[in-house]
C-alpha cells in the first residue's frame, strides 16, 4: 500500500496534484491509503506524462466534497476521478454508491457553509480595529467560505476564529490569510473572545499566512463547456452621488435617538442608505445582528441574498434607498448569540418618525415592503404576504407600494427545492419593481 499524506484537511491543491499524477501513472485506487499529516513532507507525485480531462461537474463536486469531515473522502474522490479517466460517465450514474456518497458529502458541506454564513456573527474587538467572529464548523468549510469576507466587508478587518483554524481578512492588502486554531475552552463567551483577542490576536495574525482557498469549481484540465450566459447589466433607477445633506443630518440625529427602549442594548442606530434622488425605497423590518455591529442596513446574510436577487432582477443596489421600519436591533441574548425579536407596535410607531423623514425627503416612486412588519408599518393594517405580494398598491402620498417577502424568510425555507422556488418568486417581484420604477410608477 502506498500512503499519500495530505498537508491539511482541505488540501485541495495537494490532492489534485497527487490525483492527477497517480491517475496518469496508472496507480489503482485500491493500492492507496490517503491520510492527513501536516508534519509529513508530501510524497513527490509520480512522474507521468500525459493529459486527461474530467468534467467540470466532477471537479466542482470534488471541490465541495473534499471539505466534508469524512476521512474516506480523498480515496472516494480519487476512485471517481480514476473511473472518469477510464472513460466511465461517472456523473451520469446516480445509482453508483461512490457518486451517491460524494454527493451526500457535498450536500452536507453546502448545508454547513450556508449555516456558517447565516449564524456567524461578529463583534468589534476591544480596540475597534477589527471585527471578530467565532464558529465551530461541522465540516471543513472555513477556508472556502472565508473568501466571502472580502465581499461582505470590503472595508473592515475581520477575523473568524474556529477550533481548527482562523481566517483573517486584511482590506488594505485585499487578501485573506489563514492562521492557527483557537481552543474553544478559552473563548466560552463574547467577553472571553475579546479578551483572548487582546492577548493573542497579534500572535494569530503574525502566524497566519496568505492561503489558497478551495475554489467553487477548479480545473484539472476541464472538458470544454458552453460559454457562460452574459451577465445582466444593472438597470440604473436613479443617480449615484453625494449623500443628501438633509438625510445625512437626520442620520446623525437618529444616532442619538432614545424614542423607544430599543436603543439601550443595541450597538448603534442603523439608518437607511442610498443616493439622493433614489426612485425606489426598500423597507425591511429592523436592523439585524450584523447590521447592528457594522452600522449599515442589509449587510448580513439576508442582505447578501437581497444583493444577489437585485442583481438578477437588474437593479443596481447603489441606486436605491435601503432602510428598515425600525432602526435599532431588537434581540434577546442567549449566551454568545443574540436572537432576533420582532418589534412591537409602540417601537414601530416610535420609529415611524425616521421612516417618514426618509420618505418625505426622498419622495420615491416605489416602496418595496419586505415582509409583514414593513408592509403593516406602511399600509397601516395587517398584511398577509401571500395574498398581497406582487400587486402594486397606490398610496395616498402618491407612491406605489409593492409587498414581497423579507429575504430572511428565504434563508429559513428548510428544503432546497422550496428555497429555489421562493427565491425565484422573490426575483420575479423585484423584476416587477424594476418595471414600475422604469415606468415612473405612473
Ligand atoms: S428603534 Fe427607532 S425610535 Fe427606537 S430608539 Fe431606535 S431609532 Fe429611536
Amino acid at each position: 500500500m502506498r500512503v499519500i499524506d495530505m498537508r491539511g484537511e482541505t488540501d485541495w491543491d495537494g490532492w489534485r496534484a497527487q490525483a492527477r499524477a497517480l491517475v496518469l501513472a496508472g496507480v489503482p485506487p485500491e493500492t492507496l491509503v490517503w491520510t492527513v499529516n501536516p508534519a509529513a513532507a508530501p510524497p513527490p507525485p509520480p512522474q507521468a506524462e500525459g493529459r486527461f480531462a474530467v468534467s467540470r461537474a466532477l471537479v466542482a463536486l470534488a471541490a465541495q466534497a473534499i471539505q466534508a469531515r469524512a476521512p474516506e473522502r480523498f480515496g472516494l474522490l480519487y476512485r471517481l476521478v480514476w473511473r472518469a479517466h477510464a472513460g466511465e460517465a461517472v456523473m451520469e450514474d446516480p445509482g453508483h454508491p461512490d457518486l451517491a456518497q460524494a454527493r451526500s458529502l457535498a450536500l452536507a458541506v453546502r448545508a454547513e457553509a450556508h449555516r456558517m454564513r447565516a449564524l456567524l456573527r461578529y463583534l468589534p474587538a476591544a480596540d475597534g480595529a477589527r471585527l471578530l467572529g467565532w464558529y465551530a464548523p461541522a465540516q471543513f468549510v472555513l477556508e472556502a467560505n472565508a473568501q466571502v469576507l472580502a465581499r461582505w466587508y470590503p472595508d473592515f478587518a475581520v477575523s473568524i476564529l474556529t477550533p481548527e483554524g482562523s481566517a483573517h481578512w486584511e482590506p488594505a492588502a485585499a487578501r485573506v490569510r489563514f492562521g492557527p486554531a483557537v481552543d474553544p475552552a478559552l473563548v466560552p463567551d463574547d467577553a472571553a473572545l475579546r479578551a483572548y483577542w487582546s492577548e493573542f490576536g497579534a500572535d494569530l495574525l503574525a502566524a497566519s499566512t496568505a492561503g489558497t482557498s478551495l475554489p467553487e469549481a477548479e480545473t484539472f484540465e476541464e472538458a470544454r463547456r458552453p460559454p457562460d450566459r452574459p451577465a445582466l447589466g444593472p438597470v440604473v433607477l436613479g443617480g449615484y452621488g453625494a449623500p443628501d445633506p438633509a438625510l445625512a443630518a437626520a442620520a446623525r440625529e437618529a444616532a442619538a435617538c432614545r424614542r423607544c427602549p430599543l436603543s439601550a442594548p443595541a450597538t448603534q442606530t442603523v439608518f437607511g442608505e442610498g443616493p439622493p434622488g433614489a426612485r425606489v425605497m426598500f423597507i425591511g423590518e429592523q436592523a439585524g445582528d450584523q447590521e447592528d455591529v457594522i452600522g449599515r442596513p442589509f449587510v448580513g446574510p439576508a442582505g447578501q441574498l437581497l444583493d444577489r436577487a437585485l442583481e438578477e432582477a437588474g437593479i443596481d443596489r447603489r441606486a436605491v434607498w435601503i432602510s428598515n421600519a425600525v432602526k435599532h436591533f431588537k434581540f434577546v441574548a442567549r449566551g454568545r448569540r443574540r436572537l432576533h425579536q420582532t418589534p412591537v407596535g409602540p417601537e414601530i410607531e416610535a420609529c415611524r418618525f425616521w421612516l417618514d423623514v426618509e420618505r418625505v425627503r426622498l419622495r420615491p416612486d416605489v416602496l418595496v415592503l419586505l415582509g409583514a412588519t414593513a408592509a403593516r408599518t406602511v399600509l397601516g393594517r395587517p398584511v398577509t404576504i401571500g395574498r398581497e405580494r406582487g400587486r402594486p398598491i397606490r398610496l395616498p402620498a402618491g407612491e406605489t407600494a409593492l409587498v414581497t417577502v423579507h429575504p430572511s424568510f428565504l434563508l429559513r425555507v428548510p428544503d432546497e427545492a422550496g428555497r429555489a422556488r421562493e427565491y425565484a418568486a422573490f426575483v420575479a417581484d423585484l423584476r416587477l419593481v424594476a418595471g414600475l420604477a422604469a415606468a415612473g410608477a405612473a
